[in-house]
């Protein structure tokens, strides 16, 4: 008997093996859950259904966060499969990569919007429809970063969104506490991952972590994984509207 056995949940954010989401579907697959999967487009789904399949998952159904009707028909299709779920994993973010490089003043109209549609707001729709299936209870987890609450470089619109994603977490914790819905967010340190390249500067934030974080080293998709577990699971029932750090200490330090 794992951890998870028995506990059923939709992983949205899998683009490919590098996606901190792949590395969190692992986990708690050792652990015992039964999986779901979303991806973007048809693109991603050539990478993302044969690692989904790799897990014994046969729920893998298409998802534009952006659009609300998406989102409804993944929900009423995992009803209709499975009657209700346990977790969801949130780990899906985007921002314009013209917005990422200019200076943050320069940010667009357009692009701050997307990047808050995409990154933050889509944790809200989201949970809204997973609120229905979670009849014993439940999880939802998202991803976050410290850019939310540090101005660090180049990270721009995306922080601003994960501030608001951040604050999202603990307005949907204290309305959902009540139905035993727990709503915490996992941050990571800097991991080489599609969405990270799309954000400059990934090669000094990692030598930094090599050298400053207590642990002296980057984390990794499943060091990362190993949290998402902890936080849709039991072990973290008295938990919520948490942003939880796994990132080797670093944001308890100052470089010096
Ligand atoms: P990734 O590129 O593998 O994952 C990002 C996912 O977002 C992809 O699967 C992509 O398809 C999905 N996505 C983008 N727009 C979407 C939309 N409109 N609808 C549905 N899905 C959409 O990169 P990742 O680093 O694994 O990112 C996952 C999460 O982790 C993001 O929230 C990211 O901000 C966060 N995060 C990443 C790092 C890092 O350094 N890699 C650090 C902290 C937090």
């Amino acid at each position: 008997m794992g951890l998870m056995t028995g506990k059923r949940g939709i992983i949205f954010g899998v683009a490919n093996d590098m996606s901190i989401a792949w590395g969190a579907a692992q986990q708690l697959k050792e652990a015992g859950a039964t999986l779901a999967f979303t991806y973007l487009n048809e693109a991603l789904e050539k990478r993302v259904r044969p690692l989904a399949e790799s897990l014994g998952s046969d729920l893998i159904l298409p998802c534009d966060v952006g659009r609300d009707e998406d989102i409804e028909a993944v929900f009423a299709k995992v009803k209709e499969v499975w009657g209700d779920i346990d977790f969801v994993v949130h780990s899906v973010a985007f921002a314009n990569k013209d917005d990422l490089k200019r200076p943050f003043s320069e940010t667009s109209r357009e692009g701050f919007k997307l990047a808050m549609d995409i990154s933050a707001y889509s944790l809200v729709a989201v949970t809204r429809y997973a609120v229905p299936l979670m009849n014993n209870g439940g999880s939802v987890v998202t991803l976050t970063y410290l850019g939310a609450t540090r101005a660090v470089p180049n990270y721009n619109v995306m922080g601003v969104a994960k501030a608001a994603l951040e604050a999202s977490v603990r307005y949907l914790a204290a309305e959902l506490g009540e139905k035993k819905i727990r709503v915490n967010a996992v941050s990571a340190g800097p991991i080489k991952t599609l969405a990270a390249s799309g954000v400059g500067g990934l090669r000094e934030k990692l030598k930094l972590m090599d050298q400053y974080a207590p642990l002296r080293r980057a984390v990794d998709q499943q060091d990362v994984g190993k949290s998402v577990v902890y936080m849709v699971s039991d072990l973290s029932s008295g938990v919520t509207g948490e942003v939880h750090f796994v990132d080797g200490g670093f944001s308890t330090v100052v470089p010096a």
